[in-house]
């Protein structure tokens, strides 16, 4: 665990906190009001979309990891679904519309190098949009199983090994109807 995690002052009165036992572990409590302070993951969705043996990747724009190319993915609004943000993220990055087949994985990377630490990876098939690289992407394209480029974290390298591996039989784990 390489992440740190601290807080000075409390969120609700704006008094400094200070590490005191609560639930099982030391946590940040205001001295004057007794807030505890939870530190929330932060999650990330991934989308992986492959069509006629090829799949889309973005290069990305911004570090970290600026340069490698990664599948479409941000981070979730705290009240989102993590479905609708993946088709969020898609469009925001790729143009594209998507509707979300189903749940693919879901990956543990608080020490990936990233800025998530935990990454819900979904599986989806283009319906509209016209394919333009925009926000977090420099450029979006297709690739081949033998001409995959450099690729930036942990789950976009399992999930596209996973893909090289079973291609058209990489199967989503439990279908999603609603997205
Ligand atoms: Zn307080």
């Amino acid at each position: 665990m390489g992440k740190v995690r601290l807080a000075r002052f409390c969120p609700m009165c704006g008094a400094p906190v200070e590490l005191r036992l609560r639930f099982g572990t030391e946590r940040p409590v205001c001295a004057a009001c007794e807030h505890v302070i939870f530190f929330d993951p932060k999650v990330a969705v991934v989308t992986l979309i492959a069509h006629e043996d090829r799949v889309l990747l973005i290069q990305r724009a911004n570090d970290p990891m600026e340069g490698y190319w990664a599948l479409p993915a941000g981070f979730m609004e705290w009240d989102e679904d993590p479905a609708a943000a993946a088709q969020r993220e898609c469009l925001e990055e790729t143009g594209l519309v998507v509707k979300i087949d189903g749940l693919l994985d879901v990956f543990h990377t608080p020490d990936d190098g990233g800025l998530a630490d935990v990454v819900i990876a979904y599986t989806a098939h283009i319906t509209g949009g016209e394919m333009a690289a925009a926000d977090d992407a420099a450029a979006v394209a297709w690739f081949t199983r033998d001409a995959i480029p450099p690729l930036a974290f942990l789950p976009t390298q399992r999930l596209i090994a996973q893909w090289k591996l079973q291609g058209d039989t990489l199967d989503a784990q439990r279908r999603h109807p609603d997205f």
